[in-house]
């Protein structure tokens, strides 16, 4: 039952999602979160990793749209910055995902979430259908409300990877590179650690 909160995959940050294999899989377009997903929760600043994920998604001809539970007024700032069309909805509601996958016109099997809550871009997508990513948040800025949520977040997450049904994925990893992410908070969130 819990499976309906386990995202498909689970990486520390957007850089590690390897878009050629989502194409692979016929992926064709990608919901998308944005705060402590694409950018620091309330940042106006939007990272180059950021426009370089969404330069690389477009070359591979994804179609992308966001949905975000925040204030109208940033979405729309970000879209107009990222380029791309917002839809309007509130997460987990399927309502919202419908109306996500209405903006990008792909079908369930067709789409990707990507964003850094269970509770939202997880439980919603994975409701909807559609092929759910999960990021370690960029900040530890956020509502004060979803810091709350967070915690019950961590109960989930560490009860899937301790039962194998969830492992943290990384590119750089093997590659021996420096991990951009904060290790400690993976093993939190999958419970190796006491916290
Ligand atoms: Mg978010």
């Amino acid at each position: 039952m819990l499976s309906v909160l386990c995202p498909d995959l689970y990486v520390p940050s957007v850089r590690e999602i390897d878009l050629s294999r989502l194409v692979a899989r016929g992926i064709k377009g990608i919901v998308v979160d944005i705060d402590n997903t694409f950018v620091d929760w309330g940042s106006p600043d939007i990272p180059e990793k950021t426009l370089a994920f969404f330069d690389e998604a477009r070359v591979r001809g994804l179609r992308m749209c966001v949905l975000s539970n925040n204030f109208r007024s940033r979405i729309d700032a970000i879209c107009n910055v990222l380029g791309i069309p917002a839809a309007r909805g509130l997460k987990p509601m399927p309502s919202a995902f419908r109306a996500a996958l209405a903006v990008l016109g792909t079908t369930p099997g067709e789409t990707a979430v990507i964003g850094d809550q269970v509770f939202t871009d997880v439980l919603g997508g994975n409701l909807a259908g559609i092929y759910t990513i999960l990021v370690i948040p960029t900040s530890h800025r956020e509502f004060i409300t979803t810091r709350i949520v967070r915690r019950l977040e961590r109960v989930v997450l560490g009860y899937l990877g301790r039962r194998g049904m969830l492992t943290l994925q990384t590119r750089t990893e093997a590659a021996g590179e420096d991990l951009p992410f904060r290790r400690q908070d993976a093993d939190r969130r999958l419970g190796r650690d006491a916290y």
